[in-house]
């Protein structure tokens, strides 16, 4: 059977980063998946990047990798590195720039499954023969998490989660119910209204929370006040932004703000598109969903109506992340991995309870914060996790500290039920904290 010291399993931001820092460092290893597809096939074209441009770059193991420097470089002389909006075409044209200068060598495979196997793990793939990795890394995002309420399940041709469409002019004409009020919503209204739909929201909030646009400069004042990082600005930020501060958080503190912090909210530069142009309905919930022929009936719990008829109804009902769900993990490697809020517990390089097993992104958010949630989290995540891999490629052990946090401790029903959904794919870290 075919070896691999390390294999990465995505070619998403963080998969895509952490193979340039492993090939920096000079250490064999394999990276599968379709690379950069949940942005490709699962994001509509049109959409724009709720991250500010600065912040959406891809960490890289030597400077000249940020979107600026492929800016530079290709003469987008409109390119503003502080203030977007960022559209999604110009971070596809980055990432595949990034891809062909540091990750030329991606194999399109699907992973199947992941088992161990002496010190390793045995892992097959939908389209060849299985090999045997030393490590393996999970970096395979949230697509997996998609969640449809089961009051809009099972009408896959007349319903569909947000993540569904890499096209909505297809659209053009239709009556379609947008459920949701965050930035996945919201822009999704926004994109349907000006392909011609007839657009309805539904949202269950009171109202819609926009953020303020930030400054075009940061004054000195600016930076003492509201310090930026990666992520955005303020000191919450440098906190979420910071594995290594983060980590100083009681655990039941970190389990609460690994999901819930930066709650559904809309980005400064999508106001004028939603407000006044896309009937909003707020403050209303979903009760049921009924076929009639080609069209759906939402039954709403609400004070000004008590249904909406659509021909197709899109849920930005965001994503509820639990490991459990990857389809690929054997049964005992689910079974050995220390969770908390369904999420495994990593140390600071993301190796999990299981030696040899990393995840990367959003997995790793209760041990490492909510900046793993966004791109901006592979500058904090990736050079940590690449050094612990390199190590223990070279010396056959993991030398990172070992899983530090106590035992899976049952979720507190409180903690997990004052967990949302992640509305809107996290679409958004901003700067509003
Ligand atoms: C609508 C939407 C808008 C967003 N907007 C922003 C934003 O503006 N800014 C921001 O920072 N973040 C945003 N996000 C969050 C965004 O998804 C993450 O920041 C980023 O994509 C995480 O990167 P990743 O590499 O962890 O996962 P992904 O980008 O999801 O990549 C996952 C990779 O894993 C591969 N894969 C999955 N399963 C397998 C398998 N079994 N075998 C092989 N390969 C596999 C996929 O093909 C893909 O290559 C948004 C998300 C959504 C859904």
């Amino acid at each position: 059977m075919a070896m691999s010291d390390v294999l990465v399993i995505g070619a998403g931001p963080f998969g895509l980063s952490i193979s340039a820092y492993l090939r920096h460092r000079g250490i064999e290893h394999t990276i599968v998946g379709r690379p950069m597809n949940t942005w490709r096939a699962h994001m509509p074209l049109g959409l724009f990047l709720k991250s500010e441009p600065y912040g959406s770059a891809i960490s890289a193991p030597t400077p000249g990798y940020k979107i600026a420097d492929y800016a530079r470089l290709h003469k987008l002389d409109d390119y503003e590195d502080r203030v977007g909006p960022l559209s999604l075409e110009r971070f596809l044209g980055y990432a595949d720039w990034f891809t062909q200068q540091l990750v030329p060598d991606i194999r399109d495979l699907t992973v199947t499954s992941v088992v161990r196997s002496g010190d390793g793990f045995k892992v097959e793939f939908a389209e060849e023969a299985p090999i045997i990795a030393r490590s393996v890394i999970v970096a395979t995002g949230m697509l997996n998490y998609a969640h449809l309420p089961a009051e809009l399940s099972g009408m896959p041709d007349l319903i569909t989660h947000s993540v569904v469409h890499d096209r909505l002019d297809k659209f053009g004409g239709r009556r379609v119910a947008v459920i949701g009020g965050g930035q996945s919503s919201l822009q999704t209204a926004a994109l349907l209204h000006e392909a011609g739909a007839d657009v309805q929201v539904v949202m269950r909030g009171q109202e819609i929370v926009w953020e303020q646009k930030r400054d075009a400069d940061l004054s000195l004042i600016g930076r003492v006040r509201r310090p930026p990082v990666q992520l955005c600005e303020g000191y919450s930020c440098v906190v979420y932004d910071s594995p290594g501060l983060f980590r100083l958080m009681p655990e039941s503190l970190r389990a609460k703000k690994a999901l819930s912090t930066f709650p559904p909210s809309g980005a400064w530069w999508l106001h004028d598109r939603v407000v006044g142009v896309v009937d909003v309905l707020q403050n209303h919930r979903i009760v049921g969903a009924e076929a009639h022929g080609s069209q759906v009936r939402l039954r709403l719990d609400g004070p000004k109506r008590s249904s909406v008829e659509a021909d197709h109804v899109i849920a930005g009902t965001g994503f509820r992340v639990d490991v459990g769900k990857l389809p690929f993990l054997s049964a005992e490697i689910q079974a050995a991995l220390k969770k908390r809020i369904n999420l495994p517990l990593v140390n600071r390089a993301g190796e999990s309870s299981v030696p040899g097993l990393y995840f990367a992104g959003i997995n790793t958010a209760v041990s490492l914060g909510p900046g793993v949630r966004f791109i901006s989290g592979t500058h904090s995540a990736v050079p940590h996790l690449a050094k612990s891999v390199g190590r223990r490629a070279h010396r056959g052990t993991s030398l990172g500290e070992p899983v530090a946090e106590p035992l899976a401790a049952p979720v507190e029903p409180a903690v997990a039920e004052s967990l949302p959904s992640l509305e809107a794919a996290g679409s958004g870290p901003m700067p509003t904290i």
